[in-house]
């Protein structure tokens, strides 16, 4: 057994399903939720209040670096899955606006951006029993994952999925909108020279186009059972 066979860890695009899944999966299992969208999203914001532009690799790795960024239970019952910490702010849902949304991808672009955050990412891989949630977690983040999981489903699907999660939180903005900005975000994602989006060889691909929520979080379940028992006979 390696220390990280008790990392599960799930990747895919933009609004796949990645968070919801891991949420309920972590509860059912026990285990801590991470969600590392929110670290790039933090570091996005943290910038847009600093005035660091999204190309200023160097100032953009200082403020990762610098920023005190934490994820906890959720505080408050308001359809968040974590709380998310900024210098000890609640920036929960500061880092979901459209200002975050437009920057997030080209500041996690700079691999001084993203070394800056893996140490705490490791960290965490390397600490509990853990649902990781990002984009590199099964190629780079915790390559040793004991599970792997890429979720993921068409653009048009995970648009109308985060269209109508704005709008039940009472944003605006049309569907086209949201299209065109998954689309302009998996291709930012899976474009990039470092760590770029894509599934592990050894992950399980799920698409989850005609799947609810509970669907997929059984079908991992099933492949963590699996993994656990072959684990225990090694
Ligand atoms: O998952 P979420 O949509 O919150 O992630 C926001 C952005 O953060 C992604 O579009 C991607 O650019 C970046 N990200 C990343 N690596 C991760 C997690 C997120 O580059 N492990």
């Amino acid at each position: 057994m390696t220390t990280h066979d008790w990392v599960i860890a799930i990747d895919g695009p933009a609004a796949a399903g990645k968070s919801t899944v891991a949420q309920r999966l972590a509860e059912r299992l026990g285990v801590m939720l991470f969600d590392t969208g929110a670290l790039y999203r933090a570091v996005s914001l943290a910038a847009l209040r600093h005035g660091v532009a999204k190309d200023d690799a160097l100032g953009l790795a200082r403020l990762a670096g610098e920023a005190d960024i934490a994820l906890a239970p959720p505080s408050a019952a308001d359809g968040r899955l974590y709380d998310v910490l900024l210098d000890g702010e609640d920036v929960t849902w500061t880092i979901r606006t459209p200002e975050v949304g437009a920057i997030v991808s080209q500041v996690s672009e700079h691999p001084a951006v993203r070394d800056a955050l893996l140490p705490l990412q490791r960290a965490i891989a390397s600490s509990r029993p853990v649902v990781m949630v990002g984009r590199d977690i099964g190629t780079v983040v915790v390559p040793d994952a004991g599970v792997k999981i890429y979720l993921d489903a068409a653009p048009e699907v995970r648009a109308r999925r985060r269209y109508h999660e704005s709008l039940a939180r009472g944003g605006a903005g049309s569907y086209d909108a949201v299209l065109q900005e998954t689309r302009q975000r998996d291709a930012t994602d899976s474009g990039r020279a470092t760590a770029p989006l894509r599934a592990a060889k050894d992950a399980v691909r799920i698409n989850t186009d005609d799947l609810d929520i509970d669907e997929v979080v059984a079908q991992i379940e099933r492949i963590v059972h699996v993994q656990t028992a072959e684990s225990r006979t090694l």
